[in-house]
């Protein structure tokens, strides 16, 4: 071998091992959907950590934006320069672009395959995870097909036809159907137990728990979204418990495993223009992707772990109109008790938490979603197909790439 080539290799070499990546296939595969999560929000949560500490100028690392693999996927829909989140989520999930509102069917209203089935019929087990509606888009897009996204009892009840091993998080929307029903369905539950699925309603029933398939939700109040992290008691269910729940029940057995989880409050905090709920949110889903990456630690060779988001909510931006400023330190005020801005005040009043954005100079410019593209970012085997630039499609086949399963 020529010296000059040799150097080469041996840089390359060096490169890969930097990147965490290999030739491994990957077997544990970790994605993380920030729905609504655009470079501006990962950067309003890491000036918050900066801020927290006393730095007014700084941005401290999250866990995922420490990753060696750093790309950018575009996200427009079939019919829109706009995604929402179903065709985003059926991008995501099937490789495949489809109009908005129409969740896991192309926009002739054929049915698309997610790698969940895929990688399910290929010997792995699956989880579906998020904090908000387990039959909510996002979560939706990977095992139901419908061509109304708010379609929530027959895609409820095709969760509970997945075969699916662990779904977890928030629980069912519309448990009953939907709320103009006159008499209402029979509870979508019932079906997910007569398909063989057991509830587990908090931690400690998941803990006496052990079943092939299970669906963790909160203790009570357990349909719909979990709480807005901000504001919310100490021991709520929270996505990092969740995922850690999911890895003890995926990694029994099998041949693997392709775990989902949405960050899916990101995003209602930013329709919302809720910036500290939004900063919180973020935080908590670094937090659940810390969970993975502790895994990941075990087992580096055979694990990868992409974060994305589905598209960008809100259009926010760090600074507004004239100034070069911005404080996230006002909102210490919210989060004392004494305030008389407190932190329930705060979040029930829309007034309240634009008055904060304004005093902080956070900028919010839609209460709907943008067509900015979002970062991509992967650690493991497999995580150097995630540089650059790809579509929001390509992230599917890539892990199947990764896997070394074929993308149907
Ligand atoms: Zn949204």
């Amino acid at each position: 071998m020529k010296k000059t080539t040799r150097i080469i290799t041996v840089a390359l070499a060096i490169a890969l091992m930097a990147t965490g990546c290999s030739s491994n296939k990957a077997k544990y595969v970790f994605l993380f959907i920030g729905d609504g999560m655009g470079f501006s929000h990962v950067a309003l949560a890491e000036a918050y950590l900066a801020q927290e500490r006393g730095d007014a100028c700084g941005q401290d690392p999250l866990t995922f934006t420490q990753f060696p693999v750093l790309g950018m996927a575009t996200t427009f829909s079939a019919s829109n320069p706009i995604t929402c989140s179903s065709a985003a989520g059926t991008a995501l999930a099937t490789g495949y672009k489809t109009k908005n509102h129409m969740l896991g069917m192309n926009p002739d209203s054929l049915p698309l395959k997610s790698i969940a089935y895929t990688l399910h019929e290929a010997g792995y087990k699956i989880g579906i995870m998020t904090n908000v509606g387990i039959n909510h888009a996002t979560p939706a897009a990977f095992y139901a097909h419908n061509v109304n996204r708010s379609d929530y009892y027959p895609i409820g009840l095709e969760l509970a036809a997945s075969g699916f091993e662990f779904f977890g998080g928030g629980g069912y929307l519309h448990p009953t159907g939907s709320p103009k029903l006159e008499e209402p369905l029979p509870y979508l539950g019932d079906a997910a137990e007569a398909a063989g699925y057991t509830f587990a309603r908090g931690l400690d029933e998941f803990a006496r728990k052990k079943c092939d398939k299970i669906i963790l939700t909160r203790q009570t109040d357990y349909e719909g979204s979990l709480p807005y992290r901000f504001g919310c008691a100490e021991d709520e269910l929270n996505l990092a418990q969740v995922v850690d729940a999911a890895i003890q029940v995926l990694e029994k057995g099998g041949k693997g495993f392709f775990a989902m989880a949405e960050g899916g409050l990101i995003d209602y905090a930013a329709h919302s223009n809720n910036t500290i709920a939004d900063i919180f949110e973020t935080l908590d889903m670094d937090q659940a992707v810390a969970v993975a990456y502790e895994f990941y630690k075990k087992h580096p060779k055979q694990t990868l772990i992409v974060v994305t988001a589905d598209h960008e909510t809100g259009g926010v931006s760090l600074g507004r109109e004239r100034g070069y400023r911005f404080d996230l330190t006002v909102f210490d005020e919210v989060k004392t008790n004494e305030s008389t801005n407190d932190a329930e005040q705060y979040m029930n009043t829309k007034a309240v938490q634009q008055e904060y954005s304004e005093r902080a100079h956070i900028g919010w410019t839609t209460g709907s979603h943008t067509g900015s593209p979002v970062p991509v970012w992967a650690v493991g085997a497999g995580s150097q197909l995630f540089a650059g630039r790809m579509d929001n499609t390509d992230i599917p086949r890539k892990i199947c790439q990764a896997m070394g399963v074929d993308f149907e």
